[in-house]
């Protein structure tokens, strides 16, 4: 038998059913709760996204997580089908599972960006550091050991806030103690003088910057 559409009086003929009505009212339905905008956090630094890892740097993945996220309607799945950042807007694939059936269509959205920092990069720009590395030896031993230790240090997600040339090598100041202990771990061949600086209280705890000079 042949059924109408309640809405727009399409025939089952033209178009597929789910329940009463015919697809593209049923996407026009949910498309009418959709927000035309929405604001996703993004680090006006280094541009990593806010998803629901956290900051996360920016891949298709992680704007895709965060519009889900920002829509959160659980039933739909998105794919963000067109992105167009300058303009800001992106048009989104959604296929939705109902009680009675699966619709999917495309929804253009206007994109919003907030202008705050990264975690990471607050702590950069505001010259955090809790380890010192005190380095000395030849230029070529300097280089040697920077191209094992950087790479090991971008790799642990920690940066380095300031670099000074001294005499005879150079001081860095480094995000992270942990790692850098990891690293001496690793590499027991160097034998780093540790010394600890009391430098503030968190909760009551001491928070002590580790100090290493290196020479190699
Ligand atoms: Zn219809
Ligand atoms: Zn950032």
């Amino acid at each position: 038998m042949i059924k109408y559409c309640p809405t727009c009086n399409r025939s089952s003929e033209e178009a597929r059913f789910i329940g009463e009505f015919c697809e593209f009212c049923v996407a026009d339905k949910i498309k009418a709760t959709l927000p035309k905008v929405i604001k996703l956090r993004r680090c006006r630094v280094c541009g990593a996204i806010r998803d629901s890892d956290g900051f996360t740097d920016y891949s298709i993945e992680a704007m895709t997580d965060a519009v889900s996220h920002e829509l959160h309607i659980p039933n739909c799945k998105i794919r963000i089908k067109e992105l167009d950042l300058q303009m800001r807007k992106a048009v989104l694939r959604m296929v939705c599972e109902l009680n009675d059936g699966t619709v999917g269509f495309d929804y253009e959205i206007g994109l919003r960006f907030t202008k705050e920092m990264c975690p990471s990069c607050y702590r950069k720009s505001a010259g955090y550091y809790e380890a010192i590395l005190q380095l000395r030896g030849s230029e070529k031993n300097v280089a040697k050991f920077l191209d094992s230790f950087n790479l090991f240090l971008v790799k642990g997600n920690a940066f380095v806030s300031k670099t000074e040339e001294m005499g005879k090598g150079i001081d860095m100041y480094i995000s992270d103690k942990k790692l850098v202990s990891g690293y001496f771990m690793l590499h027991k061949s160097l034998k780093p003088k540790v010394s600890y600086k009391l430098y503030g209280l968190k909760k009551g705890k001491k928070l002590y910057r580790h100090i290493y000079s290196l020479t190699v």
